[in-house]
């Protein structure tokens, strides 16, 4: 049954049981309506009411401003995953990126050298990044793509692990005025590689699917923050977007999208269109209103479980977070000779804990696999493109149940020996 198991998935990932519970009930009749939730109009009050809450929730837990200036920021829900927001981002930063100079009365010849200089800023620390910096050479062409730092070139073994200095990082001068997006991956869910604190650049763009609501984040330093929701926040098929009014209409011009194929760039689809979702409060088309309900309830009890004088609210949850991963990563460093952590030390993830079993020996990761199945402690196997194991440590993992995995972890390793 669901009290005898600890699950450590990766994601999707466990939900807290009261909001499941819940969601039971919502889905035959949602708030004594006599309809189930997913059969609620996008349109109902119900729905909106739904949406304007989580909002108004996620804005308290993260502190986003939500001046309508260019300082001010949109709360965006989506359907396509982060995924989509690959693309999503590269679509729209492309087109500010020359919408700019088209504001600006700029000659049509200069549009079009600055176009062929355009680049788009990636910072490679894990498979996650990899692949959204893949889609946008797809998308825009392998020349307008410029890798930061690719973290494999930093090292042993030439995999993930690691975030190499920002001062051995190569960065599109600023100065030249061609960074169209600076995009980064704050934490690298594969490979349980998360940056400490947010990397700068000119309009920067964060994947943060996999630490989405466990600590605080500085919102102003980035133009756009995306995530799905399936990890911390929600059930599969709602992503999130935090967008800057700084690269939205009215204060941001898009370019002409006959424009921007005459220049042989990329025009994307309008489900994934920023503004189109922002200018129609994310109902541009059939928002799952099941999913922004749950993705509501999770935070709502974050908020409740928060004092309101705190601030930011999810300070809360992310000092549990750093308390869960402390003891899991402490009880494997306590243990070096049948554990080894994946990542380097000052990068280490605290929503992924990576690590290997007696140095990546298949039996003795197989038979730590089998004693935690035994235990009730499940979704532990690493991404199969890694190996090795990985603890996912999302919010919804209970204190008790890193307990009970910390207490399996020293159980193997004595019996090891
Ligand atoms: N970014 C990160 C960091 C992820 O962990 C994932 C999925 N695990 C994705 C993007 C892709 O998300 P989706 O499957 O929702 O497209």
């Amino acid at each position: 049954s669901r009290s005898e198991v600890s699950y450590f998935g990766a994601g999707p990932a466990p939900l807290p049981t009261p909001v499941l519970e819940s969601a039971a009930s919502a889905l035959l009749n949602y708030n004594n309506t006599g309809i189930g939730i997913t059969e609620l109009s996008h349109r109902s009050a119900d729905a909106l009411a739904i949406l304007s809450a989580t909002q108004s929730a996620l804005r308290h837990l993260l502190d986003i401003p939500d001046s309508p200036g260019a300082d001010g920021y949109q709360i965006l829900f989506l359907q396509g995953g982060g995924s989509g927001e690959f693309s999503a981002a590269v679509y729209h930063m492309t087109s500010i990126h020359i919408g700019a100079l088209v504001a600006a009365g700029t000659p049509d010849a200069d549009i079009r050298a600055a176009a062929a200089r355009m680049k788009l800023d990636y910072l490679v620390t894990g498979s996650w990044s990899l692949k959204a910096s893949q889609e946008a050479a797809r998308l825009v062409g392998a020349e307008h793509v410029n890798i930061v730092t690719d973290s494999r070139q930093h090292t042993p073994d030439s995999k993930f692990g690691t975030i190499a200095p920002a001062s051995t990082w190569r960065p599109t001068p600023t100065a030249t005025g061609d960074v169209a997006l600076t995009y980064y991956c704050d934490n690298e869910t594969v490979d349980g590689v998360e940056f400490p604190s947010a990397p700068s650049g000119p309009n920067l763009v964060a994947d943060m699917s996999s630490n989405f609501l466990s600590r605080a984040v500085d919102v102003k330093a980035h133009a756009a923050i995306f995530g799905g929701a399936q990890k911390n926040i929600g059930t599969t098929g709602i992503t999130l977007a935090i967008i800057s009014n700084s690269i939205l209409p009215p204060h941001a011009t898009m370019a002409d999208p006959k424009l921007l194929r005459k220049l042989g760039l990329p025009v994307g689809p309008v489900v994934l269109d920023w503004p189109t979702i922002a200018k129609n409060n994310s109902l541009y088309n059939t928002l799952p209103i099941f999913d922004l309900w749950i993705a509501g309830q999770v935070m709502a009890r974050l908020l409740s479980h928060s004092p309101s004088g705190t601030t930011p609210r999810i300070s809360v949850q992310e000092r549990e977070s750093v308390h869960k991963a402390t003891l899991l990563y402490s009880t494997l460093d306590a243990h070096p000779t049948t554990y080894t952590v994946v990542p380097a030390t000052s990068v280490r993830s605290r929503m992924n804990i990576c690590f290997r079993v007696a140095a990546g020996d298949v039996s003795a990761e197989k038979a730590f696999l089998q004693g935690a199945e035994a235990r009730g402690l499940l979704g532990i196997k690493g991404h199969r493109s890694v190996g090795g194991m990985r603890a996912s440590n999302y919010n919804a993992v209970s204190v008790a149940a890193v307990e009970k995995l910390v207490a399996w972890l020293e159980e193997f390793a004595r019996e090891r020996g």
